[in-house]
């Protein structure tokens, strides 16, 4: 699902928890059916949610997260420590590390340099108020590459039409595909060592012929992406953290 997760709903308000040195806001999403109170610290978004049974009190959704504030701040020390695109900081580009070099004097837009040692530099020309935005935009139109290549030689392998590929910040989900043949990419895969963003092109081609996740879909697969388990065990030990680069910087 794209980001309109964080839309605000008529289903949801927030409550604030005072936690001992920090306030902890905490959505409440009312679910219908819900039997019981269930609370959530996602690290995509880096939110606490709360979901309640329909028609609980709000006194009570607040008694309930304030009977598990310990839990709720021990998840959210554990999360990774947002990385902002700034000279400097690092991030994974295609599975390797890259710095952040600012170069405001250089001609030219964004470019890569190796060396010897060390990671490589990723060189932004221009005004340091854009660099955060041209390294975005640079990595989703690398993404956008990568994925569509990836998808071209898949489905010509299995002789499936595509539709439309396109790339998004999703946070529930790496790749989707619709019964249509539309599919949906996040961004951040290319971070991602490359092994894992060409199974994910895969397993949504294979989706093209299986539209569920049975035996048959996951023979396909591996048959595309021979990699498929060693991928899959990257996503789930490393993917949320790929969720940490780039956010967005705080107003000076
Ligand atoms: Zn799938």
């Amino acid at each position: 699902m794209p980001s309109r997760l964080r839309r605000a709903d008529p289903q949801t308000s927030a409550l604030d928890l005072r936690a001992s040195d920090e306030t902890i806001r905490i959505a409440l999403r009312r679910v219908t059916g819900a039997k019981r109170f269930t609370l959530r610290v996602r690290s995509a978004t880096r939110d606490v949610i709360l979901t309640m049974p329909h028609r609980a009190s709000i006194a009570s959704a607040r008694e309930f997260a304030e009977r598990h504030v310990a839990w709720i701040g021990a998840r959210i020390r554990r999360l990774p420590q947002p990385v902002r695109f700034e000279p400097g900081a690092v991030f994974p580009l295609r599975g390797e590390p890259h710095v952040i070099v600012h170069r405001p004097e250089a001609r030219g837009y964004i470019w890569i340099e190796r060396a010897d040692a060390g990671p490589a530099s990723i060189c932004v020309a221009g005004a340091r108020e854009h660099l955060a935005r041209r390294i975005g935009d640079y990595l989703r139109r690398e993404a956008q590459g990568d994925i569509k290549a990836a998808v071209r030689t898949h489905a010509e392998k299995i002789e499936v039409s595509i539709r439309s590929i396109s790339v998004r910040d999703t946070t529930s989900r790496w790749g989707s595909c619709s019964v249509a043949g539309a599919l949906n990419f996040s961004w951040r895969l290319i971070m991602a060592p490359a092994y894992v963003l060409d199974y994910l092109a895969a397993h949504e081609v294979a989706h093209r012929i299986h539209l569920d996740h049975s035996p048959k879909f996951w023979a396909l697969a591996h048959h595309l992406a021979p990699e498929t388990d060693r991928a899959e065990s990257w996503l789930k030990a490393h993917g949320a953290e790929l969720h940490r680069y780039g956010a967005s910087e705080p107003a000076s």
